[in-house]
C-alpha cells in the first residue's frame, strides 16, 4: 500500500498538520519532544490501534479535552493503484469512531491485520538485548501475523501450563493422584507445545534469512548475522516444522527427565515457554558482545525482514515506520536506510538534521512544537 496523504487535527501536541507523502521515503526531523513519534502514532491509529496503547483520553491535547481528534488517511492498495481509499479516525471525549471508505468498523481489530504496517521503535532493541520473553513475544507476534491461529495455540498452551504449574505449587511430598495428573498434563503440554513451536518455526527460517540479508546490506557485507531458534526441548537435535512425532516424543522425554527439578522449583522448567532466539554476529552472541550500532542494526534488519515476509504472504506491500532509527548508526548504515530501502514506502524520524545531508530523493519535514514544515 501507499499512503498518499494524511490530515491531523488535535492529536496530542499536533493541533493541525496536512501531508502529501512521497511514495518512497518520508523523513521527519526535529529536536526531542516536538511531535515526531506523535505523528507516527497518528498513522498507527488509522491502522486500528495506537502502538503506544494509550489510556482513555490520553490522545486529546493537554487542557482541551472537549476538542475532537480527527485523523484522515488516504491510501491506495497495490493491486488498484488508481483507487483512493480513506480511513478516518474521530475521537470525542473517550469514544472513537473509525471509518474505512465511509463504513464504520465495529471492531478496530478488524482493520488491524487487514492493513499492515511494520514499525521500529527504540524499545525494539530489547528484542535483541532484553529477556528471552521479549524475543518469544516477537516471534509469536510475527507468527500470528502470518497465521492467525497461532495466538489461539499459544493461549491453549499457556492455559494448560498454568494448570500444571498450579498442581506443582500445591503438591507437598509424594502424592499419587497428583503424579498421575502431572503425567496427563505432560501429554497435553507436549501436544500443545509442539503446535506452538511448529507455528513459530514454520516461518522462522524466512525471517532469519531476511534479517541476515538486510544485516549484511546494512554493513556492506563486513559482518555476518546468524539467527537461531533455541528450543529448550530439542536442544541440539535438528528439526523442522514437519517433525511432529519426533518433537512430541522428545518433548515428553524432556518433561519426564525434569520431573524432579519441577517438583523442587514448582514450575515447568522445559517447553515452548522457555524457548529463545539467539543472534550471532560473526559467530559471537550479539546479546553479550554486540555494540549499540550492531544491536540496532539487527533490530532494523529484523523489521525489514518482517516487511518482506508480509509482502510475500499477503497481497499488499506494508508501509514501514522507523521511529528514531538512525541514532547510533554510522554514516554508511544511515545512508543505506534513507537511500536504499526501495521496496516499501518508509517513514523515518530523526533528531539530527545532519542525518539527512546525503538524502537522495523523497520528502523531508522539520517539526517544531507540533508544527510540520516541508523542507524538500
Ligand atoms: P523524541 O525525539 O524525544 O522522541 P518526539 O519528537 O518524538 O521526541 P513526541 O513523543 O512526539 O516527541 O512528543 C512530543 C510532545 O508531545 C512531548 O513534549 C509530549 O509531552 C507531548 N504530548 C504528549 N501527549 C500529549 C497530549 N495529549 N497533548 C499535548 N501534548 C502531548
Ligand atoms: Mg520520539
Amino acid at each position: 500500500m501507499i499512503i498518499k496523504s494524511l490530515s491531523i487535527r488535535n492529536f496530542r501536541n499536533i493541533a493541525s498538520a496536512d501531508f502529501i507523502f512521497d511514495p518512497k521515503v518520508n523523513i521527519f526531523t526535529g529536536n526531542n519532544a516536538q511531535g515526531k513519534t506523535n505523528l507516527c502514532e497518528a498513522i498507527s491509529v488509522c491502522f486500528g490501534k495506537s502502538f503506544r496503547n494509550p489510556r482513555t483520553g490520553e490522545l486529546l491535547p493537554f487542557g482541551s479535552s472537549d476538542k475532537e481528534i480527527a485523523v484522515e488517511m488516504c491510501f491506495t492498495f497495490d493491486n488498484l493503484p488508481d483507487k483512493e481509499n480513506t480511513i478516518i479516525y474521530i475521537q470525542k471525549n473517550s469514544s472513537f469512531d473509525l471509518k474505512f471508505n465511509g463504513i464504520g468498523m465495529k471492531d478496530a481489530e478488524e482493520l488491524y491485520g487487514a492493513l499492515r504496517y511494520v514499525l521500529f521503535i527504540p524499545e525494539d532493541l530489547y528484542i535483541v538485548k532484553g529477556d528471552p520473553e521479549k524475543r518469544r513475544n516477537y516471534i509469536d507476534f510475527v507468527s500470528n501475523m502470518i497465521n492467525r491461529v497461532h495466538n489461539i495455540k499459544l493461549y491453549e498452551y499457556n492455559k494448560a501450563l498454568r494448570q500444571k504449574n498450579n498442581i506443582l505449587i500445591n503438591m507437598s511430598g509424594y502424592d499419587r493422584n497428583a503424579a498421575l495428573m502431572l503425567e496427563s498434563w505432560n501429554e497435553t503440554l507436549a501436544k500443545l507445545g509442539v503446535n506452538v513451536m511448529c507455528g513459530r518455526i514454520r516461518y522462522f527460517d524466512m525471517l532469519a534469512a531476511g534479517a541476515k540479508s538486510y544485516y549484511s546490506m546494512l554493513n556492506s557485507n563486513n559482518e555476518i548475522l546468524d539467527v537461531k531458534y533455541e528450543s529448550s526441548v530439542m536442544k541440539d537435535i535438528s528439526f523442522t516444522a514437519e517433525d511432529h512425532i519426533k518433537m512430541y516424543e522428545t518433548y515428553i522425554e524432556r518433561l519426564r527427565e525434569s520431573a524432579e527439578r519441577e517438583l523442587r522449583m514448582k514450575y515447568t522448567v522445559v517447553g515452548a515457554h522457555r524457548d529463545d532466539v539467539s543472534f550471532y554476529i560473526n559467530n559471537m552472541p550479539a546479546k553479550d558482545f554486540g555494540s549499540q550500532g550492531q544491536i540496532r542494526s539487527i533490530a532494523v534488519a529484523l523489521k525489514l525482514a518482517e516487511a518482506e515476509m508480509i509482502t510475500e504472504k499477503s497481497a499488499d506491500v506494508p508501509i514501514v515506520i522507523l521511529d528514531d532509527v538512525l541514532s547510533e548508526l554510522d554514516e554508511y548504515r544511515r545512508g543505506f536506510i534513507i537511500n536504499h530501502i526501495d521496496k516499501f514506502q518508509i517513514f523515518i524520524t530523526s533528531c539530527n538534521l545532519s542525518d539527512t545531508e546525503k538524502f537522495d530523493s523523497g520528502k523531508i519535514w522539520n517539526v517544531k512544537g507540533g508544527k510540520f514544515e516541508l523542507r524538500q
